[in-house]
């Protein structure tokens, strides 16, 4: 499959146009015309008010959801329904309880019409290995911490080799030590050209996070959600939440929140 150049975006949101229409008859509106595009190998976060549609809007992104109007290009061609080039990571890591860590990641394979059973075992394997679980392949959920459940979803949103993970504040119920060598893994992971994924976008209310990891951040408004404006962090990676420059990114994403 040939790649999509560098400059050219792997995901591209047109003037997207979507409410939600509550039992009382009410229509919230969520987006008024929206548009946004993620560069194929960008590493783009999503900041905005709580309530302002971040996690709709990763639903839209993942074909999840239809917006009433407007457009959604992945690889240049319109996004009708979920793929599995496209992965996301939410916030409660979602496991079936009855099985597995192995079952539960090759549950994700289940489409993979060209693999064998024992290709999707091996697959399976080799993901539970990098995120270093392979020790748990045959536990059930309920037999692991949050940190690991969070890794074995990890694991089943890359074991397919998408070329997009999408990420709904996946750290923030972690504690913070997990959390920290979540973040690093995902950053690893990302920056090593031959593993998926290889282009990220990811919400979150955690503005330090999010500058520790994006390339670029978009920071969105209230409802209806437009962008207040995008804040391109120049730093270099690993990044130090130590330094001074470290935190003037961090102030401007603030000031664009307020
Ligand atoms: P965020 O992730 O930014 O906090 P959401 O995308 O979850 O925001 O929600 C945006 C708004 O839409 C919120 O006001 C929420 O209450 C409302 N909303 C979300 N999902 C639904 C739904 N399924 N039905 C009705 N309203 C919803
Ligand atoms: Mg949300």
């Amino acid at each position: 499959m040939s790649e999509p150049g560098i400059r050219e975006p792997i995901l591209e949101l047109r003037d997207i146009v979507f409410g939600y229409k509550l039992r009382s008859g009410e229509n919230v509106k969520i987006f008024d015309g929206l548009s946004m595009s993620v560069k194929y190998a960008e590493f783009v976060g999503i900041a905005g008010p709580s309530g302002c549609g971040k996690s709709t809007l990763i639903r839209i992104m993942a074909g999840l959801i239809k917006p009433e109007k407007g457009e959604v290009f992945f690889r240049g061609k319109p996004l009708q329904k979920p793929t599995s080039r496209i992965a996301i990571m939410f916030q409660s890591p979602a496991l079936f309880p009855w099985y597995t860590v192995l079952e539960n990641v090759m549950l994700a394979l289940i489409h993979e019409k060209n693999l064998s059973g024992n290709d999707k075992i091996e697959r399976a394997k080799a993901f539970l290995d990098m995120v270093g679980l392979t020790a748990f392949e045959s536990a059930y959920p309920a037999e692991l911490s949050g940190g690991m459940k969070a890794r074995v979803a990890l694991a089943r949103a890359l074991v397919s080799h998408p070329d997009l993970l999408l990420m709904d504040e996946p750290f923030s119920h972690l504690d913070p030590l997990t959390a920290i060598s979540l973040r690093r893994e995902v950053e690893s992971l990302w920056l090593n050209q031959s593993m998926p994924p290889s282009t990220v976008v990811m919400v979150s209310h955690d503005i330090e996070e999010l500058v520790e990891l994006c390339d670029r951040i978009i920071v969105l408004t209230k409802r209806p959600a437009k962008i207040a404006g995008v804040v391109e962090v120049d730093l270099e990676r690993p990044r130090s939440r130590r330094s001074p420059e470290f935190y003037s990114y961090v102030d401007e994403v603030y000031t664009l929140l307020s």
